[in-house]
């Protein structure tokens, strides 16, 4: 084939994700004319939102313009559009800017929280699946915290001071302890122990053990760590029902709590469900071995979106998102070549999390690491994976500051998303619902 064999040849990629993005760099080199459609107009670096909602980083820390990460791709058009639809026959994606025709088409549209038909989450808890949902908890607590300040009744007080994390993944056990470490130390001084002292973080998990999916000796090491820090974990909490004053659970116990931070479990995005393509477990888009959708040669789909029935299951992460990314758009240059598609094998990179300052474990094949070594290890991943050199250069600061200094800048209640999309700085009442992903 020629330079340029492929620049009439017309690729969609839907989701400007680790999937996607990947996708459209390795399928702009080879020369197809490739769209990029996301709603949101920017890349977001999902593994540091946590630090977002703990006052760790800035929502625009973790987050990159899309169009600076193509710039210098002539052949990637950016749509900042919401895929609705698809009409599979016409070879047309419908977005809400209008439809785009394609020759091949990448879904890689992410995933969703999944609350489990829990009675009252999506109400009242929490989500962390978005920036605005970032922002949201992190305001949400700084308003507790000013709350409980003035009020002088102690069962209001102490309901407030009672953040509950409900999930014990790499999600929930990493923001328990940024936020236990975001209490105990800039929260304290700025409140004093009037303020801030008798602060509760509750870890709830229905499972019998945190982590999983890392080594059982990562997992222990994980808990007991958290315990030190004064994390109150909990096993075999199974919630029932959320309200905006208490959590449920199994059994009865009723926790008094404002705080209900959902970090229990992802599914595939509604809108896969408006494709009329085969769906498969979760929500999910089903895939065969070649990332293909089944009857749809010319449609693939890849990273949480994709779900590969009869398969090994392949954890929904982010090394496995830009690998099947990847994959997906190796197949579509061999489909376009007329040769066939290769089956997609995930290579396992490991698994890592961490707790606190200097705190953290991490799996790589046989080898486990803990403490500060695996702390290294999780800060020099992140730091290389995070786009935009600006970013790691402010993230790298604020990490030193809280570091060295226990000290997080970003203790400010903005004004940004309230409940139910509204904006503004959270008043009173706003204490009493999550805001809802834009
Ligand atoms: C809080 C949190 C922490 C995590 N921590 C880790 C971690 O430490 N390590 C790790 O490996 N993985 C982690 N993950 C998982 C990892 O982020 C995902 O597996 C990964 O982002 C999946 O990549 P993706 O490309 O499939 O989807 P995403 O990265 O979610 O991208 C999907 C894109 O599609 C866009 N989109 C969605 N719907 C539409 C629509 N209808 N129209 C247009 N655009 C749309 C979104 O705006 C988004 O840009 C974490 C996830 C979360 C939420």
């Amino acid at each position: 084939m020629t330079a340029g064999a492929f620049s009439q040849t017309r690729v969609v990629v839907a989701g400007a994700g680790f999937a996607g993005l990947f996708a459209a760099k390795d399928l702009a080199a080879k020369g197809f004319a490739v769209t990029v459609a996301d709603k949101r107009n920017y890349h977001t670096f999902f593994p540091l939102l946590y630090q977002v909602a703990a006052a760790e980083l800035e929502p625009e820390q973790i987050a990159y313009p899309a169009r600076g990460v193509f710039r210098s791709r002539p052949n990637i058009a950016f749509a900042m559009a919401e895929v609705t639809g698809l009409d599979a026959s016409r070879r047309v994606l419908t977005t809400d800017a209008g439809e785009i025709a394609y020759d091949y088409l990448l879904l890689a549209l992410g995933s969703e929280t999944n609350y489990f038909g829990v009675p009252g989450a999506r109400e009242h808890a929490f989500g962390l699946k978005t920036l605005n949902e970032g922002v949201a908890l992190r305001n949400h607590i700084l308003t507790c915290f000013e709350r409980a300040a003035l009020t002088a009744d102690p069962a209001a007080r102490a309901a407030l001071l009672t953040f509950t994390i409900i999930g014990g993944g790499a999600t929930g056990i990493e923001y328990a302890g940024a936020l236990r470490e975001l209490i105990k130390g800039p929260l304290t001084r700025d409140y004093g122990c009037a303020g801030s002292c008798g602060a509760k973080v509750m870890l709830l998990e229905a499972g019998s053990r945190l982590l999983p999916g890392f080594g059982d000796k990562l997992a222990a090491y994980a808990g007991e760590r958290l315990r030190r820090m004064g994390v109150d974990i909990r096993l075999g909490a199974k919630v029932t029902r959320i309200e905006a004053d208490c959590v449920h659970l199994d059994g009865g116990e009723i926790l008094k709590t404002r705080t209900a931070a959902w970090t229990a479990g992802v599914r595939g995005p509604a809108a896969a469900a408006g494709f009329g393509l085969e769906l498969g477990a979760g929500g999910r888009l089903a895939v065969t071995r070649y990332l293909q959708t089944p009857g749809h040669p010319e449609i693939f789909a890849a990273g949480d979106m994709a779900v590969a029935a009869g398969q090994p299951p392949i954890p929904m992460t982010a090394p496995a998102a830009i690998q099947e990314g990847r994959q997906a758009a190796r197949n579509i240059e061999l489909l376009a070549r007329g040769e066939p598609p290769e089956p997609f094998a995930y290579r396992d990179k490991g698994v890592m999390a961490v707790m606190g300052r200097g705190s953290a474990v991490a799996g790589f094949g046989r080898v486990s690491l803990t403490g500060l070594s695996a702390w290294l290890a999780w800060l020099f991943v992140h730091v290389a994976w995070l786009i935009g050199f600006r970013n790691r250069l402010v993230a790298l600061s604020a990490w030193a500051a809280d570091f060295f200094f226990f000290e997080r800048s970003v203790r400010l209640i903005l004004p940004g998303p309230g409940p139910g999309g509204r904006t503004g700085a959270p008043g009173p009442s706003d204490l009493s619902g999550p805001d809802r992903p834009v």
